[in-house]
């Protein structure tokens, strides 16, 4: 009997190497594991006869074992082995076949029944099918099948098998909210998730977990809400920012250097002037600044910055990856060269001694801070502690605030600004943001910006590539595009396998056009020596064609970018296909974005339709919600302000509805002891959350 707390190691097959990898992805015990959600199902219950078998579609045959064979062949310098079986049942016979499986052959019986479910192919055989005996019930096949994220170390298989091991023999929880709310019981909502019994229970489980996840963000919000309160801020930078705000604010426009060499929008200046507002209270700000992708919130965040400069005290901006960090220190140096800047990174910290990593920073004039996340851990070290933390493209809820206050030895708290591209309705911030104020941007300071995007079939995608080569040889100086790969190596996982890697990619174009292209190639496996040469060559403006993976997602700006081809698009959410999008077209100029898929689902082909017609984020958002079903992505979003599993920003009856259930619990006429099942997930520190896409 497994209890949502036990230990990962108490499941057979689960050794430590494993719980290790597992741990990599940020899951720890039995709960989150159950937490991994699976991408989309496919649905293996159809079970057809031999005869019905048609090419090029997915199926399951119910088939006896008649011949097993095994050869091997020699390919460049390895041996590559080759298992056939004929399988028959009382329809007709057909073959399948297997590449390099050394176990396959042993666990076939002559003679025994088993269920065969995979791709039959374009060669009228089975390839590498999976197979499950009829005798069990089964995980891999006979039924509607969860396909998880891709994983770089765990196979699909495995993680179904133990996944499957562990809904058999999980503890019923009790569930306070299932008589009250007509709801499904949280245990049955997380078995459901992984093996449903039909695509209704699918809907009905993940509503019962969007419910629990959100009433535990509401109830965490809630709490930061009022300790947030009770502080005060770390520096008091009132007296002085206000006097300077008042003395010499004409308008809001003063409060950014000369060096600036544009004037803000309206929309901007509103934005800065409210957080130029919040620095001069006493309180620590709390603060979310929202805007779309190339909406110019940067600047805004800088300006604050460089006013508790004049003020006299240290910031730090957080960016989520290192890449990003090297571009906020390059385009902080080219708006406000006045401000003194330090790169903190892990890099600089892994190679300092363990005497320079505990010893403290001291500042002689105030200065900007930027690097990732690890800079959190030494802001302590800081002297003076900055007073004003920025986080940009902040992704987990809380994070900030806990991860600060937990940091820092002394009880006062420094401003803290989070900067997010995630649209996120207005209303729905008061209810599970209750913690944060609200600044917007929704205009771009280009004027509305139409990438014209294309849904491209696979018979079109080499005559598309074509165009693009055409495109980039014309007039290649302020010309850039990239192609985006959901994977860096190309996947041998069921479901995968058809999809263009990044690195085969590069290999593929470098042969044909590296006589005329600069090409180069960008992934999150690369060393940073190698990543730091073609982001330098790529900022400085010398490449043609960029292939990365969704490294480039979160905000690497390259103004000259006007052409986007998205592989695989069907593997990304509409929220992450538009954040890719927004990379392009930066500066108002012509753009284009072309969405490869090779799936050949009528229901990817119109979601990509969809996609191609739309350029609002907050529509799009809609539309993922709308189009919800089993064999779809549900408004997982993986990037962004916020990574919501189950719920989505844009479902305001379900957000109304955990609100309201959430104002229950808590009434102190009627409180219930609820422990709210995520609490510990949502407020789990780790930080990457693309841990299940391979950047
Ligand atoms: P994001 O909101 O995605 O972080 P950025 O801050 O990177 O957007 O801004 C996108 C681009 O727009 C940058 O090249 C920036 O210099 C430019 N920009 C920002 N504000 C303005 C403005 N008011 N006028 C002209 N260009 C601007
Ligand atoms: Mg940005």
């Amino acid at each position: 009997m497994y209890l949502l707390s036990d230990s990962l190691q108490k499941v057979p097959g689960i050794g430590k190497t494993t719980a290790h990898q597992l741990a990599q992805l940020g899951i720890n015990n039995i709960l989150e594991f159950l937490l991994f959600v699976p991408n989309r199902y496919e649905d293996r219950s159809h079970i057809i006869t031999i005869d019905l078998l048609q090419i090029e579609q997915i199926h399951t045959v119910k088939a006896r074992v008649v011949s097993v064979d095994e050869r091997f062949k020699a390919q460049k310098n390895k041996k590559l082995r080759i298992t056939t079986a004929i399988i028959e049942d009382d329809t007709g016979r057909t073959k399948c076949i297997w590449f390099n499986n050394r176990f396959i052959k042993n666990n076939l019986k002559i003679g025994e029944e088993y269920f065969f479910a995979g791709n039959f192919g374009s060669y009228y055989n089975f390839t590498q099918p999976v197979v499950e005996s009829v005798k069990l019930s089964t995980a891999h096949t006979g039924r509607l099948v969860p396909i998880y994220p891709q994983t770089t170390k765990l196979k699909q298989g495995n993680i179904r098998r133990w996944l499957k091991m562990i809904v058999d023999d999980l503890e019923e929880a009790e569930d306070g909210l299932v008589k009250d709310h007509q709801l499904l019981n949280i245990t049955t909502a997380l078995k459901q998730l992984h093996f449903p019994e039909n695509e209704e229970l699918v809907i009905k489980a993940r509503e019962r977990l969007a419910i629990e996840e959100l009433l535990s963000l509401i109830d965490l919000s809630t709490k930061i809400k009022s300790s947030w309160q009770e502080r005060r801020a770390l520096a008091s930078p009132a007296p002085l920012i206000h006097k300077f705000l008042k003395a010499n604010l004409a308008s809001i426009q003063d409060a950014i250097p000369s060096t600036v060499p544009f004037t803000l929008t309206n929309q901007q200046q509103q934005a800065l002037f409210e957080i130029l507002g919040d620095l001069t209270q006493p309180w620590p700000m709390n603060r979310l600044l929202v805007g779309d992708v190339g909406t110019g919130k940067t600047v805004v965040a800088g300006a604050a910055a460089w006013q508790m400069a004049q003020a006299g005290y240290n910031s730090a901006l957080i960016a989520p990856t290192q890449i990003l960090a090297e571009q906020h220190l390059q385009t902080f140096r080219n708006l406000f060269p006045k401000l003194n800047l330090t790169l903190l990174t892990s890099k600089t910290s892994k190679n300092s001694t363990k005497k320079t990593k505990n010893s403290t920073i001291n500042t002689k004039s105030p200065t900007l801070f930027i690097g990732t996340h690890s800079v959190i851990n030494r802001l302590d070290q800081i002297n003076p502690t900055p007073a004003l933390v920025i986080y940009d493209e902040q992704h987990r809820f809380g994070v900030s605030q806990r991860a600060i206050s937990n940091q820092l030895t002394t009880k006062k708290q420094p401003h803290v600004l989070t900067m997010s591209a995630t649209p996120i309705p207005r209303s729905y911030m008061l209810t599970i943001f209750s913690h944060l104020e609200l600044s917007l941007i929704t205009q771009s300071p280009f004027g509305p910006k139409e990438t014209k995007s294309w849904f491209v079939p696979k018979n079109k995608h080499e005559s598309a590539y074509q165009w693009l080569f055409e495109q980039l040889s014309e007039n290649s100086d302020q010309k850039l595009a990239m192609v985006i790969c959901p994977f860096i190596n190309p996947s041998t996982e069921e479901g995968f396998q058809d999809i263009p890697s990044a690195t085969n990619l590069y290999q593929q174009f470098s042969k044909r056009w590296s006589k005329l292209l600069k090409i180069v190639l960008l992934h999150g496996q690369q060393k940073p020596a190698i990543q730091e040469k073609v982001i330098a060559q790529l900022f400085n403006n010398e490449v043609d064609l960029l292939i990365a993976t969704s490294i480039v997602e979160v905000g690497v700006d390259l103004p000259q970018a006007n052409i986007m081809v998205i592989e695989g698009a069907d593997r990304f959410g509409l929220a992450s296909l538009h954040q890719l999008r927004g990379r392009v077209g930066r500066l108002g100029q012509d753009s284009y974005c072309l969405l490869f898929s090779s799936s050949n689902s009528a229901e990817s082909k119109k979601r990509l339709g969809l996609f191609a017609k739309e350029n609002d984020g907050l529509k799009l958002a809609e539309i993922d919600l709308k189009n919800r079903g089993p064999g779809n992505l549900f408004g997982l979003e993986q990037h962004g302000f916020e990574t919501l599993r189950f719920a989505s920003w844009n479902n305001a009856t379900l957000i109304k509805k955990a609100n309201d259930i959430y104002q229950s619990l808590t009434n102190p006429r009627q409180s219930q002891q609820y422990t709210f099942l995520f609490n510990q997930f949502c407020s789990n520190s780790k930080t990457d959350t693309n841990s299940t896409v391979q950047n």
